[in-house]
């Protein structure tokens, strides 16, 4: 699509489809434009940005009431790689409150609605950068993927999305959430486009020390004929999806991607079963820190009172919202040092159990194939406990654990509604990844 995009002026044709449709969706929630390079080869095309990553001179809020007025101060390596290529930005994307979520519910500025059907969620925390791909608002968006993030909201509106290994893309310009696990992705309509950002966005920054050199042409593999593929499903994703539909459409898409001359066999990795507890620790644990600097004085807006701690109380109590909250009590009590031994040194042990496996499963087998997520998009009028949010992420997680690239890809639907299915591939093997869900797609 990106391709047929080349050299037209298409931003105000863009621009138009979000006056159209925001109001209904609510997916984007400011407008600052950066026009890209005018010599680029995609001088023309628009993007959109989840709200939780830096652009100079624009807002970012993270969706959160302490960031209300904040005004970015410098730009984020891989929106300025796609800048300098000639895209420009227009706008930002809604998100739950600092991408602790996985319903879009929890922003500031209200819930995102899923394109296709406007009863449901939109899935998170990128929930507002999958549905405004979904319902065409612009032709990709970025995200970001701690647990699940870019993947999960992508399966919800019907889109692919891909967080890549740990380290291919630059954090350098993304609010940190959990450093240890959180990636820039992209969400687009296929896998063509989303591997024609990431090689743009890809490589090391100097201003992030934990980025590579990647020097794989991802678009390269594209169109390659993979054979002798070898397919691991672990067994845990048969007792863990909640809705019959769900495992109907799963087991259809299996026998599908069988038909391309591929071997499939079913594994035992029970130690997923611990993904969600382990990651339900850390990355609040990771959160609670790094969010220390939201306190009134460096960022965001200071509400007074009697003195500092008094000052740090008024500002974090009024400006962060309650899962928010929720996430910073957790952390800070995991990490305190009566409880650092009990609770967080076990999850991180349990992580390595976990990224063990699953590299123990990738020396027999290419990719490793999930459900996205074990349930359909959740109706606004679900009561859902903070537990059943949390017991979404099992199949997504892995991926952040153990750093290795994974993706979403539409496949068939659940009456109207979309289903999408999760590869997860060997660390630094992006290529063949996309290459490989092209080819199935
Ligand atoms: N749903 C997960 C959480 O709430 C994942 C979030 C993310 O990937 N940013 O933490």
């Amino acid at each position: 699509m990106l391709n047929d995009l080349k050299g037209k002026k298409v931003i105000d044709d863009y621009k138009k489809i979000i006056e159209d449709k925001n109001e209904d969706i609510n997916a984007v929630i400011s407008q600052d434009i950066v026009y890209g390079n005018s010599n680029g080869d995609y001088y023309g095309i628009p993007f959109l940005v989840k709200d939780n990553i830096n652009i100079l001179n624009t807002s970012m809020t993270c969706s959160s009431k302490i960031l209300k007025d904040y005004r970015s101060v410098y730009t984020a390596t891989v929106v300025e790689r796609l800048i300098n290529r000639g895209f420009s930005v227009i706008g930002k994307t809604n998100m739950d409150e600092f991408a602790m979520g996985g319903t879009n519910e929890y922003s500031v500025y209200g819930p995102v609605k899923n394109p296709l059907d406007l009863n449901r969620v939109s899935g998170g925390s990128s929930g507002g950068s999958a549905a405004a791909v979904s319902c065409g608002m612009v032709p990709f968006a970025l995200g970001s993927d701690t647990g699940g993030s870019v993947r999960q909201p992508a399966s919800f509106c019907g889109v692919v999305g891909f967080k890549p290994s740990y380290g291919v893309l630059s954090r350098y310009g993304l609010t940190a959430f959990g450093s240890s696990l959180d990636q820039i992705g992209v969400l687009a309509k296929d896998v063509f486009d989303v591997a024609l950002i990431t090689d743009i966005m890809k490589g090391k920054d100097e201003k992030d020390s934990t980025t590579i050199s990647f020097e794989e042409n991802l678009m390269e593999y594209l169109n390659k004929d993979f054979s002798d593929i070898k397919i691991a499903i672990p067994s845990i994703v048969y007792d863990k999806i909640q809705n019959e539909n769900v495992k109907k459409a799963f087991d259809n898409a299996v026998n599908k991607i069988k038909a391309n001359k591929v071997t499939i066999d079913i594994v035992d990795i029970p130690e997923m079963e611990y993904s969600v507890a382990a990651y339900y620790i850390i990355a609040p644990s990771e959160a609670s820190s790094n969010l220390s600097r939201f306190d009134g004085a460096r960022y965001g807006n200071r509400i007074d009172g009697e003195g500092l701690t008094d000052m740090y109380k008024n500002t974090r109590n009024n400006g962060f919202g309650i899962e928010v909250k929720r996430r910073i009590l957790m952390g800070t009590f995991t990490l305190s040092s009566a409880y650092y031994d009990a609770y967080f040194s076990k999850a991180m042990k349990v992580r390595n159990l976990i990224k063990t496996k699953i590299e123990e499963i990738f020396k027999e087998y290419d990719f490793i194939l999930t459900p996205t997520a074990p349930v359909l998009p959740p109706k606004f009028d679900e009561k859902l406990s903070p537990l059943d949010r949390y017991l979404m992420d099992i199949f997504t997680i892995p991926a952040n654990f153990a750093g290795t690239p994974a993706i979403s890809v539409p496949f068939g639907n659940i009456d109207h509604l979309s289903f999408g299915i999760q590869f997860m591939g060997r660390r630094l093997e992006d290529a063949k990844l996309l290459g490989f869900a092209n080819q199935i797609f």
